[in-house]
């Protein structure tokens, strides 16, 4: 199989990370932060190892700043529904995922309204002015992703950060496709809340995700439960990470972030991006010489994309040219990628599109041969 896939979750998991999740299910199987036994204080110890490598991977304040959670979508509910009010507005982007798309509908029927800016790929300056635009006297949250799960385009979120902060207004990024591939600096960056998906560029199983934000002691909860901590009072404790990570972690999957940030941090992220996106200009350039295939996006150049590329086979069903790539052997995603506002703008909210997503483990052999069963179908 060559695997395209990897937008939705990287394939295959370097074997590193395998071992520390088949490590830790052997040395680390108790509940830490629960007892005083040996293995539950051992496995606390991992846990806060696992902590500080996320922290210091991100140049996160500290490893009490960085919450584990199920995936991006929980990190990025626990941001906005434990950020926003009645009466609060929002300013987000037209290419997000239903990650944000939805929990921001959803708090609209509790009074929060929400602004989409457009962006303009390869114009940043026009991208911030539409943003400036957008903000108003009650904006109390910018939320974008950094990179557009369907188009590739990356957003400036170094100035949308610095645009935020000029007006008072604190940036939640949700760094789903970016985190791996590109350089995420919270310091550098100020961002106020990073929302992560570790099991996509970090290479952690499923089910793996991460919040980092120096402001959780303020937020109101989402979940409350056993912490292992104050346990003697009914309120939710207001020390981080505590306060957003109430019971029985995943340290298997919290383990395979940390071998994952190994392998990241050993292939180099300069590497890892340079890599994959000379997989998808190679893709882009092969594409856009057959005719009846349709692009959307100017060439993927730097610094205005990352290696995520859709298009389309003429008038055909994007599932249907899916399926034919599936027949022989290629695993890529079509439809809408959870992400219709992202089709919308670029006309393709009926026919959907075929996304190609390269990982570090994938090669031109691999580009070839998919461009080359594009070609075939085409003609069919
Ligand atoms: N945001 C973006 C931009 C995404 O691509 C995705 C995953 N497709 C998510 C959020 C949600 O991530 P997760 O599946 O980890 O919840």
């Amino acid at each position: 199989m060559i695997y395209f896939d990897n937008a939705a979750t990287t394939y295959p998991k370097p074997p590193q990370v395998i071992r520390a999740v088949d490590e830790a299910m052997q040395k680390y199987g108790a509940n830490p932060g629960r007892a005083g036994h040996t293995m539950s204080m051992e496995t606390a110890e991992e846990l806060y190892r696992c902590r500080t490598a996320v922290a210091e991977f991100f140049h996160a304040p500290g490893p009490e700043c960085v919450v584990f959670t199920l995936n991006c979508t929980q990190a990025i509910n626990f941001v906005l529904k434990g950020v926003l009010k009645s009466g609060d507005h929002v300013v987000t982007s037209n290419l997000e995922h239903n990650a944000v798309m939805r929990p921001l509908q959803a708090l609209q029927k509790r009074g929060v309204t929400y602004t989409e800016a457009q962006v303009v790929p390869g114009d940043n300056d026009a991208t911030v002015d539409a943003f400036r635009k957008a903000l108003r006297a009650n904006t109390k949250l910018i939320v974008c992703t950094h990179v557009s799960n369907v188009w590739g385009i990356r957003l400036p979120i170094e100035r949308l950060a610095a645009l935020g902060h000029e007006y008072g207004v604190p940036i939640a990024v949700d760094c789903a496709q970016s985190a791996g591939v590109l350089p995420v600096d919270m310091q550098e960056f100020q961002f106020d809340y990073l929302c992560v998906a570790a099991h996509k560029g970090l290479y952690a199983p499923m089910g793996t995700g991460i919040l980092i934000t120096p402001h959780g002691a303020s937020m109101e909860t989402l979940m409350e439960g056993g912490t292992g901590t104050a346990s003697i009072s009914l309120e939710q404790p207001e020390t981080m990470p505590d306060r957003l990570e109430s019971g029985t972690i995943n340290i298997p999957g919290i383990a395979g972030i940390r071998a994952g940030i190994s392998f990241v941090k050993s292939k180099g992220i300069e590497r890892i991006y340079r890599h994959e996106l000379g997989l998808i200009q190679a893709l882009y350039r092969s594409l856009s010489k057959m005719e009846g295939v349709q692009l959307y996006t100017p060439e993927p150049v730097e610094p205005y994309f990352a290696p995520v590329l859709s298009f389309n086979i003429k008038e055909a069903n994007s599932e249907a040219v899916a399926q034919r790539l599936n027949a022989a052997g290629i695993a890529v995603r079509a439809g809408l990628h959870c992400a219709p506002r992202a089709h919308e703008s670029f006309g393709t909210l009926q026919q959907g599109a075929v996304r190609v997503c390269p990982s570090a483990f994938n090669n031109m052999n691999e580009i070839r041969a998919f461009s080359n069963t594009v070609m075939k179908i085409h003609r069919k």
